[in-house]
């Protein structure tokens, strides 16, 4: 176990200030640059790096940025451009699509219904990428890496963590209530001081996807033989729906739609279960299930108005989770998380603390 203690250092005002002002006027520069290249892009129907290349010097000596950002902004527009394109395909596919289904039908009212859904359809018709405000640039290899000074490495070194000695000395001073509380009281500062005391509260609606990881992970009722209906069974849209109209009208305002990684992809069945959920009520929405969407999954879910998705890693050290998790996949993991962020969703993960220690 892994226990950190937070020391904080005082740092003059006047050094936060200079540190935000030259950050605010680089991401003000680079959100130019994303500007202009995305301008260049959509004029001449650009998709490729080499063909977006061209504009490079031209953008350097506008923005004066040094090439490796101006190559990130390139990299951010072209990336916008491309993910505007996949989904306006998509969409005049559907367009198509529906349009023969309309042609095709014979039944009046059940035609209402399709023209219905194709007017819905062309109102969302994809619109060019824009940029309001400003823009998140990746630093790569290319930019630099951010390191530690000297001297905060040598604070590190010696400040950062205790041992796991340390940790089980204290633990094992908690022998009664009162230190407990006491032990709890200094967790809680700690936690409040780092990330806020904030709470969510919300609702679970499960599974709706069954789980094909096989062999199934250790700790799962599955390895033990069972078939739960978790995994097996997923719920149905109307039982989906149902489950929403109940958590709501408690006056949960979030809920979670779980389920188990379903290899092959699950991204239409979360697409049709958030749309269940959508249907019945406002409540936000966050997705847990495991690495099988795909990152035309995530823009789908984005649009649908899904303000988180969990890619849970359990753990980050490959030989535990290899262990535990054999049909796994941590690589799997890691580029959803990735992925979610490139795609701008809010990012969850779960770690399952003391998981395997034997193995540590
Ligand atoms: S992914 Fe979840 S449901 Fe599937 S085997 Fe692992 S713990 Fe069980």
């Amino acid at each position: 176990m892994k226990v950190q203690k937070t020391i904080k250092i005082p740092i003059s005002d006047k050094t936060t200030k200079e540190k935000l002002e030259k950050l605010n006027r680089l991401t003000a520069c680079l959100t130019y640059g994303v500007q202009l290249f995305l301008n260049r892009i959509i004029e001449n129907d650009v998709t490729t790096v080499r063909e977006a290349e061209k504009f490079r010097k031209e953008i350097e000596s506008i923005t004066g940025l040094p090439s490796a950002f101006v190559q990130a902004c390139r990299d951010k527009a072209l990336w916008m451009y491309r993910s505007y394109k996949q989904q306006y395909r998509e969409w005049k596919r559907s367009v198509a699509k529906l349009k023969k289904a309309i042609k095709k039908c014979k039944d009046k009212r059940k035609k209402r219904k399709l023209e219905h859904k194709l007017y819905r359809l062309r109102n969302r018709e994809p619109s060019l990428p824009t940029v309001n405000g400003k823009i998140p640039v990746m630093f790569n290899y290319r930019i630099g890496s951010i390191e530690f000074s000297y001297s905060a490495k040598e604070f590190r070194a010696k400040y950062e963590s205790i041992t796991q000695e340390e940790a089980l000395y204290i633990l094992k001073k908690v022998q009664t209530i009162d230190k407990f509380l006491e032990l709890a009281k200094i967790a809680s500062k700690v936690r409040d001081e780092e990330v806020g005391a904030v709470f969510k509260f919300d609702g679970f609606i499960g599974s709706i996807t069954p789980c094909t990881t096989n062999p199934p992970c250790k700790y799962c009722s599955r390895s033990a033989g069972n078939h739960p209906d978790f995994a097996e069974k997923p719920l149905t849209i109307e039982e989906i729906e149902l489950g929403a109209k109940l958590i709501d009208s408690t006056g949960t305002k979030r809920v979670e739609l779980g389920g188990g990684t379903l290899w092959n992809g699950a991204g239409e069945k979360v697409i049709e279960a958030v749309k269940a959920v959508k249907k019945v009520s406002s409540m936000d929405i966050w997705i847990n299930v495991g690495p099988a969407l795909n990152k035309n999954d995530l823009i789908r879910l984005k649009e649908l108005g899904v303000k988180e998705v969990c890619s849970s890693l359990e753990t980050i050290n490959p030989k535990v989770f290899k262990e535990a998790k054999p049909g796994d996949s941590l690589e799997a993991r890691m580029k959803l998380a990735e992925e979610i962020n490139e795609v701008g969703l809010g990012f969850k993960s779960v770690m399952m603390v003391g998981m395997m220690l034997t193995l540590l």
